[in-house]
């Protein structure tokens, strides 16, 4: 395995991709001495500044840009190759000047390519004079490609010492991560990519401007199914794609047959209409195929897909409910429909199929199951139900109402009288005419969990006006006009005086439910010590 692909040989290319530097020093040039002649650290005097580039691995002075011009860690161009470089101080050490980068060295031609995975590190020696990184690299795995074979090694510790041997399973994406913790290092630079364009690979990607994520996952299966070919140029690039990044969900495409139609097991019109979306909705095709309807043509699977695609839920509620066939469904669906599209109807529909359980209708009867207009019936169960749905909560409402009634009072003075509502229905209706959101309390309010009341004036005790919520502690809560007095109605000085002595009547209220309390415990009191009493005397 010793010579798979002849990294040193790309050295050069792989260079390029590396962090390049100038290091720099100011000072006056004293010739002839040193190798490079000494510079005398006169700093704020020097007109030259004295570099090295690793780019072109050249020394110069440069005497076209001021020596202001270089400061430690800023980004420029050499001034000798015009690379880019990081500016770095010559005087500072460099042993911590460390980067590593990845890359995938290809190497091949005609039926067979290696590609070898390395993670290639640049680093200074610690001698103070070495102004040149060294690269130095290891190898992470390594793919073998061939017509039908897709081979990826890894390095196995085996007496004496480490193997390549063969991964078991399918080869798959890099991992450049060292040890075993941390999000997995994927990426990688590509060098001697043009190797690719030489073998059996190049029709995979020809003409692509950007290469896909998972590029070497992409070659292998490519290698192993050329098939792969025919999706990506047949029109189905995105079922290539969810083969590749293994998103069919256990659809498993055909690779014995050359024919595309029985790769995909489509039929011609099939392809035809998911090559509109690229095939992005193959999988979803299938799986509708499969589980809700397969019409006698594609056609006219075709037809009931395009139409119910984003339906299939409801679908199956109706069925469940209905016990129809699909096809049934569907038609009836299409049929008496309105412009809002066949997921409206269903909705609806299921949600009428509901109401008509819960009213105990026949649903083996075609008729209601399937009326003939299904719109209006749906309004009047809804109708009906919020009929028996109020009156249950009016039920509730009067056996809350029987222990409050105390809170009701008129201020003659004041003008102003506050009640309790009559029926649930009124609480929706003073929300609607007040526009606050009073009618969601209505329930709370039935159940006797708090207290809505109403302020009228005397004047106009039909109207609503304000509305007050107290809590089961007997407090004020919140007191709110039209639109929660934020449509410029500030609260007038009746309302807040009424506020004001409404808090000491409920203290009244508050004592005298005490009170009442406290006479009916001794009442009871009194009943079982007369009880008792009876009973010894009997014995
Ligand atoms: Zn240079």
């Amino acid at each position: 395995m010793e010579g798979f692909v002849n990294v040193a040989a790309h050295l050069e290319e792989i260079d390029l991709y590396m962090p390049h530097f100038v290091f720099y020093r100011r000072g006056i040039r004293s010739p002839g001495i040193g190798v490079f002649g000494e510079y005398i650290g006169v700093e704020h005097n020097s007109k030259v500044t004295d570099c090295y580039c690793t780019a072109c691995h050249e020394r110069y002075e440069d005497d076209i840009n001021s020596p202001k011009h270089y400061k430690h860690k800023k980004f420029g161009y050499c001034t000798h190759c015009r690379a880019p470089v990081e500016y770095r101080q010559m005087n500072y050490g460099r042993s911590t000047y460390y980067y590593t980068k990845n890359f995938a060295v290809f190497e091949g031609a005609g039926d067979r390519m290696h590609i070898e995975c390395i993670k290639v590190s640049q680093k200074f020696e610690d001698e103070e004079n070495e102004l040149q990184p060294v690269l130095d690299w290891h190898t992470v795995t390594r793919y073998e490609l061939e017509p039908g074979r897709a081979t990826q090694y890894r390095l196995v510790w085996e007496r004496p010492g480490y193997k390549w041997k063969p991964k078991k399973g399918k080869a798959i994406e890099p991992n450049f991560t060292l040890g075993c913790f941390g999000y997995g290092d994927r990426s990688y630079t590509l060098i001697n990519h043009e190797a690719v364009s030489h073998s059996f690979l190049k029709y995979l990607f020809k003409d692509v401007e950007n290469l896909p994520s998972l590029y070497i996952e992409w070659l292998c299966r490519y290698a192993e199914h050329h098939q792969l070919e025919y999706l990506m140029h047949g029109g189905l690039y995105q079922v290539a794609e969810q083969y590749v990044t293994k998103n069919l969900h256990g659809i498993r495409l055909n690779w014995r047959s050359n024919d595309l139609k029985k790769i995909v097991r489509l039929h011609k019109v099939e392809i035809e209409y998911l090559a509109k979306d690229d095939g992005l909705w193959y999988r979803d095709y299938i799986h509708w195929r499969k589980n809700t309807f397969e019409g006698k043509t594609p056609a006219e699977t075709i037809k009931y897909y395009s139409k119910f695609r984003s339906s299939e839920r409801y679908i199956k509620e109706v069925q469940e409910i209905t016990n129809l066939t699909t096809k049934k469904i569907m038609d009836y669906t299409l049929k008496r429909r309105n412009s809002e599209g066949p997921a409206f109807f269903l909705i609806c529909w299921r949600d009428y199929l509901r109401d008509c359980i819960e009213l105990k209708y026949d649903m083996q009867s075609e008729s209601v199951i399937m009326p003939k207009d299904l719109f209006t019936l749906h309004e009047r169960t809804q109708h009906i139900l919020e009929g028996i749905r109020d009156a249950h909560m009016n039920d509730e409402l009067q056996k809350s109402d029987i222990k409050r009634k105390d809170l009701e009072c008129v201020d003659m003075e004041l003008g102003l009288a506050l009640y309790l509502p009559r029926t649930v229905k009124d609480i929706a209706r003073e929300g609607a005419e007040l526009s606050h959101c009073v009618g969601g309390y209505a329930d709370r309010h039935a159940k006797g969990k708090l207290t809505i009341m109403f302020l009228r004036t005397l004047r106009h005790p039909g109207k609503p006006y304000y509305t007050m919520e107290i809590s089961n502690d007997l407090e004020i809560v919140q007191c709110r006009g039209y639109r929660n007095n934020l449509a410029h109605n500030p609260k007038p000085d009746t309302i807040i005086e009424f506020e004001r002595r409404y808090t000491e009547y409920l203290a009244v209220v508050k004592e005298n439910r005490r009170k009442a309390k406290e006479k009916e415990a001794r009442k009871k009191r009194q009943q079982t010590k007369a009880k008792t009493k009876a009973k010894v005397k009997a014995a």
